[in-house]
């Protein structure tokens, strides 16, 4: 059986689209976001190695288009810095071969 960090990395080398902590949790049955922005963390790290890397799509503020700068830290953001709004459109990511 697959570890769920196997399973999370193997949706991302798969998918065609960047997938959010959201689509990671509905499609493995994972109650805690927080869960997810960790192994994301982890893996990132760890798929360094296998000439794999981690592509991120970045947060955006939903109101004024704001795009959060990526941190190294896969966590979302909780408010938008520029017109304080809290919709924020989740980080996406996908995992790439490295050129
Ligand atoms: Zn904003």
């Amino acid at each position: 059986m697959p570890t769920r960090r196997e399973k999370i990395t193997e949706m991302l080398e798969r998918t065609e689209y960047p997938l959010t902590a959201d689509d990671i949790c509905r499609d493995l049955d994972i109650k805690d976001k927080s869960i997810v922005y960790e192994d994301i963390n982890h893996i990132s790290k760890s798929i360094k190695n296998m000439s794999k890397e981690l592509l991120v799509q970045p947060a955006r503020c939903g109101n004024c288009d704001f795009v959060f700068k990526v941190k190294g830290s896969a966590k979302r953001p909780s408010k938008c810095p520029q017109c304080k709004g809290q919709w924020i459109i989740s980080p996406g990511y996908l995992i790439r071969p490295r050129k």
